[in-house]
């Protein structure tokens, strides 16, 4: 059997309309890029990625000045849910990608995924049947609203994680999954959530809590700060 490849598919196609503004979150300048340009930067740099796919708003070349145009990277017209723009990118690999290849999902709205980071997610997965994601497990104590804003319920946290992306599966069962996930009506709002649904049980490997998503005004200037950090020579 021909050893697995691995592939990265990135849903850009998004409106980002939390942000407020006209420009999708994943197209702000970032520390001299773009969001999208970093959260693009570690899959395009790693050796173990074949290619990747991104998924970018249909009637919008917007994208192009947020990446340039970097080697190796494809490009799809994304759908209207998430799950419709990763599974545009997976058939966009159809011929390319064996059944057994791993794909890694990742947003466009992270941009602060760091080498090391998705190191350890292909390490942990790589001999797995069915893959699986990063995650952090919830820190902070949880609590249930009611309508009027007060406290409903306090919740346990135990065995409670936070799914974050690269999510990483392999190619076939991730776009079966995909298929019948949009085309059921209730689309899942990440990749392991299809899986879930088709039986499967992924694994979760832990992340970084820097690892955030790109949400609202706040976040960017919290990417900006880890991404400034990193440029520090490191403390003797
Ligand atoms: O809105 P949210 O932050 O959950 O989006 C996560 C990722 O999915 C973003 O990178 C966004 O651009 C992408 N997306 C997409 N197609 C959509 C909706 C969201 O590619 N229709």
């Amino acid at each position: 059997m021909k050893a697995a490849r691995c592939w990265a598919v990135v849903p850009a196609a998004g409106a980002g309309r939390r942000m407020g503004g006209s420009l999708p979150k994943q197209f702000l300048p970032l520390r001299s890029r773009t969001v999208l340009a970093w959260a693009l930067e570690p899959l395009l740099r790693c050796p173990r990625v074949a290619g990747v796919v991104l998924a970018v708003p249909p009637g919008d070349d917007r994208w192009r000045d947020a990446v340039g145009e970097p080697a190796g990277l494809l490009t799809v017209e994304g759908g209207s849910e998430r799950c419709d723009s990763v599974l545009a990118g997976l058939e966009a690999l159809a011929g390319r990608s064996a059944a057994e290849d791993w794909v890694l999902v990742h947003d466009a709205a992270r941009p602060c995924l760091s080498t090391g980071e998705l190191a350890s997610l292909l390490d942990s997965l790589w001999n797995e049947a069915v893959g699986g994601l990063l995650a952090l497990p919830l820190t902070d104590t949880l609590k249930r609203s009611d309508a009027s804003g007060r406290v409903a319920e306090t919740l346990p946290r135990s065995g409670l994680w936070r799914a974050l992306t690269p999510q990483m599966f392999r190619y076939a069962a991730l776009r079966e999954a995909l298929r019948v996930a949009a085309a059921d009506g209730d689309p899942p709002t990440d990749e392991a959530a299809a899986m879930e649904r088709a039986g499967h049980r992924p694994r979760l490997v832990a992340g970084r809590p820097e690892n955030l998503k790109i949400t609202g005004p706040a976040d960017l200037a919290l990417a900006e700060a880890v991404l400034a950090a990193r440029e520090m020579p490191a403390c003797a």
